[in-house]
C-alpha cells in the first residue's frame, strides 16, 4: 500500500489554493518521501501535495532524471505556445490534448532549502505547470471548452457509477486474484 491514497476530482481540497511552505523541517521531508512513494506506486511523473490532501505549495515529480522535489515553485516568464496530451492522477482514465506555453522559467527550493531555478520546454515545462496549477487548486477541466467539459463530467460520473456497482464483486476478486 502507498502512504497515500490519491484525492480524485471532487473532492475539495483539489479545489483550493494552497498555502507557501514556511519552514522545510523533518515533517516536510517525510512527507515529500511520501508522495514520492505514492506517486511511483501510480505510477506517475508529478504529484502535488493538495493530491495526497496536504495544502502546502510543493510537488514532487520524476521526469525521467530521478526523484526530485519543488517548493514554493513559481513561474516567472514563459513562451510559445505547445499542444500535448495532459491527463492527470486524479481525475482517472481521462487525458485531453491542452495547449500550454511550450517554455517556462521557474524557481523554487529544494528540501536543503536552496534556491533553484530551471529554464524548462515541452514535457519538462509541461509537468511543472500542471503541478503548479494543483497549488492553485486548479484541475484539467478548468482547460477544457464547455462541450469538451460535459463531455467528461459525464464520463466521470459514468466511471462513479461503474465504481459503486462493481465494489463488493471487485474486493472479493483482488482478494482471490492477487499474484505475488
Ligand atoms: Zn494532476
Amino acid at each position: 500500500m502507498p502512504p497515500y491514497a490519491i484525492r480524485i476530482i471532487g473532492d475539495p481540497v483539489l479545489n483550493e489554493r494552497a498555502a507557501e511552505v514556511d519552514e522545510i523541517n523533518g515533517a516536510l521531508v517525510r512527507l515529500a518521501e511520501d508522495m514520492l512513494t505514492t506517486m511511483y506506486d501510480a505510477p506517475g511523473l508529478g504529484l502535488a501535495a493538495p493530491q495526497v490532501g496536504v495544502q502546502k505549495r510543493l510537488f514532487v515529480y520524476d521526469a525521467g532524471d530521478g526523484p526530485a522535489v519543488l517548493v514554493n515553485p513559481v513561474i516567472s516568464e514563459s513562451s510559445g505556445e505547445w499542444a500535448y496530451e495532459e491527463g492527470c492522477l486524479s481525475v482517472p482514465g481521462l487525458s485531453w490534448e491542452i495547449i500550454r506555453p511550450k517554455e517556462i522559467h521557474l524557481t523554487g527550493y529544494d528540501l536543503d532549502g536552496n534556491e533553484v531555478s530551471f529554464e524548462a520546454d515541452e514535457l519538462l515545462a509541461r509537468l511543472f505547470q500542471h503541478e503548479l496549477d494543483h497549488l492553485d487548486g486548479v484541475l484539467l477541466l478548468e482547460h477544457l471548452d464547455e462541450e469538451q467539459r460535459k463531455a467528461a463530467k459525464k464520463a466521470l460520473r459514468e466511471q462513479t457509477m461503474a465504481r459503486d456497482a462493481a465494489r463488493p464483486s471487485a474486493s472479493a476478486a483482488s482478494g482471490g486474484l492477487r499474484l505475488p
